[in-house]
C-alpha cells in the first residue's frame, strides 16, 4: 500500500466505524429510494453494504421517513447487513428529530447543511436543536457545505466587505471562502453548544474539480476536524466517474479526506452500487486501501485477432468480484492478489511476471497456445476451447493455496 502521510485528525465514531486520523478512508453512499418506502430502502440499503459501503446516508425530509427510519435500521440487523444508517436533513431537521425520539436514537450521524438550518437567524435555535439532540444521544453530526445551498446571509456578507477592498477577489474565491467559514463557524456553535469535537466531521461540496481540491486545501489547513470528500452532482457515467476521481485523488493524495463519497446520478433503473465500486476503485488505483484482486488487461491492438481476450479479461474480473465476499471471510489479503489478462505475447508475458497469475492469449499470426505465469514463472500453457475455465481453476487453486484461511490466522493468534 502506498505511503500516504494522512492529515491529523480528530476521530469520530459512526456506529461501529472509526472515521479521521489514521483510521482507514471510510467509504459511504446514499440511497435514493422514498426512505418511507420501508422494504425498498432495506434492499437497497443491504445492496450497498453488500458492495462495500461501511456506511449508508438515507433522506429524512418527513414525518413518514423519520418514522420509517428506525424500520430501516432493525430490518438490516435482521437481515444480517447491519450497516451505520445516516441520516440526511434540510429544513426541517430540528423539528423531525424532536418529534420522533426514535429515529434520533436509530441513526448513526445526522448531516446537517448549515445553509437551510437558518444559522445566523435571530432568535433562530434550529441549528441548536439538531446540535442538543446529537448531545443527548450520543451522535456525530456531519456539517455538510454545500455551494448550492450556501448561507446567504454570510456570502452577502463577504461579498460586500470584497467590495470594499482596493483590490477585490474574485467572486469564486469569495463564495470558496464563505464555504470555508460556514463550515468551521458552524463546528465552533456546535462545540460552544457542548458537542465534544470527535463528534463533528466536516464537508464544503461543489460540482468543480478544482473548486472542491482548493475549498478542501483551505479547510484542511485551518481545522482538525475529519472531513467526508466528495464531488457534489459529479453526474453521469464517464464524467461522473474521472471527475470525482480526479479530485478525490489529489487532495487523498496529500493525506486530505477520512471518508469518501461519489456522487454518481445512475442510469435510469441503473444499480445503484455502482457509487461504492466507483469509490473502492479509486482507493485501490490510488494503492491507499484494497478490495478486491485487480485485473491488468492490455487495451489491445492490430495483434489481437478477436474480442476473446476482452472477454476473458471482463469475464475474470466479474469472477473476482463475485468471489470476494466470500473470499474475504475466509482468506486473509486475497484482495491485493493482481491478475494479469493481456492480448499477445509483446507485453504478456512481461506483465505477467509482474503479477500473482498471468495469462497471455494468442495474438494475430501466433501459434493457438495461451502460456500462463504464476510469481513470474511459467507454469504451464493452455489450449482449445476451454481456456477460461482452466485459468479460473488455476486461479481458485492459486487462492487456495498462497492466501492463509482466515480459521488458520485465527488459530494461530491464539
Ligand atoms: S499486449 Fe499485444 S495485443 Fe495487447 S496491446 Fe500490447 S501488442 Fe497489442
Amino acid at each position: 500500500m502506498a505511503q500516504i502521510k494522512r492529515r491529523k485528525t480528530y476521530t469520530a465514531t459512526v456506529g461501529e466505524v472509526r472515521v479521521g486520523s489514521d483510521a482507514p478512508i471510510v467509504v459511504q453512499s446514499m440511497t435514493n429510494t422514498d426512505t418511507a418506502d420501508i422494504d425498498g430502502t432495506i434492499r437497497q440499503c443491504a445492496a450497498l453494504a453488500r458492495a462495500g459501503s461501511e456506511l449508508v446516508r438515507v433522506t429524512v425530509n418527513n414525518d413518514e421517513a423519520a418514522k420509517a427510519v428506525a424500520y430501516v435500521v432493525d430490518g438490516l440487523d435482521r437481515l444480517g447487513t447491519p450497516v451505520p444508517i445516516i441520516g440526511d436533513f434540510h429544513y426541517n431537521g430540528h423539528i423531525l428529530l424532536k418529534k420522533y425520539p426514535e429515529c434520533a436514537r436509530a441513526l448513526a450521524k445526522y448531516r446537517i447543511n448549515p445553509g437551510n438550518v437558518s444559522i445566523g437567524k435571530k432568535d433562530d435555535d434550529n441549528f441548536r436543536t439538531m446540535i442538543d439532540v446529537g448531545i443527548e444521544n450520543d451522535k456525530p453530526v456531519r456539517i455538510g457545505v454545500n455551494w448550492g445551498s450556501l448561507d446567504q446571509s454570510l456570502l452577502t456578507r463577504l461579498m460586500d466587505e470584497n467590495n470594499k477592498l482596493e483590490e477585490p477577489k474574485d467572486a469564486r474565491d469569495v463564495t470558496m471562502e464563505a464555504m470555508v467559514q460556514s463550515a468551521l463557524r458552524s463546528a465552533e456553535l456546535a462545540v460552544s453548544y457542548g458537542m465534544r469535537k470527535d463528534q463533528i466531521m466536516l464537508s464544503a461540496k461543489v460540482s468543480g474539480v478544482q473548486d472542491l481540491i482548493d475549498v478542501y486545501r483551505e479547510l484542511a489547513r485551518r481545522c482538525e476536524y475529519p472531513l467526508h470528500l466528495g464531488l457534489t452532482e459529479a453526474g453521469m457515467g464517464a464524467k461522473g466517474i474521472v471527475s470525482s476521481s480526479a479530485a478525490l485523488a489529489v487532495l487523498m493524495q496529500e493525506g486530505i479526506g477520512d471518508t469518501i463519497r461519489v456522487s454518481l446520478t445512475p442510469a435510469p433503473n441503473g444499480d445503484r452500487t455502482e457509487e461504492v465500486t466507483v469509490a473502492q476503485q479509486i482507493l485501490q488505483s490510488i494503492g491507499i486501501r484494497s478490495f478486491t484482486p485487480q485485473v491488468t488487461a492490455c487495451p489491445g491492438c492490430g495483434r489481437t485477432t478477436s474480442t476473446f481476450f476482452q472477454e476473458m479479461a471482463e469475464q475474470i474480473q466479474g469472477y473476482l468480484r463475485e468471489q470476494m465476499p466470500v473470499w474475504k471471510t475466509r482468506y486473509a489479503g486475497v484482495e491485493e492478489m493482481k491478475v494479469a489478462v493481456m492480448g499477445c505475447v509483446v507485453n504478456g508475458p512481461g506483465e505477467s511476471k509482474h503479477s500473482n497469475i498471468g495469462i497471455s492469449l494468442p495474438g494475430t499470426f501466433e501459434e493457438p497456445k495461451a502460456p500462463v505465469y504464476v510469481d513470474g514463472r511459467l507454469m504451464l500453457t493452455l489450449k482449445g476451447d476451454h481456456i477460461v475455465a482452466e485459468f479460473i481453476k488455476i486461479l481458485d487453486g492459486y487462492v487456495d493455496s498462497h492466501y492463509a484461511t482466515k480459521k488458520k490466522l485465527v488459530g494461530i493468534s491464539n
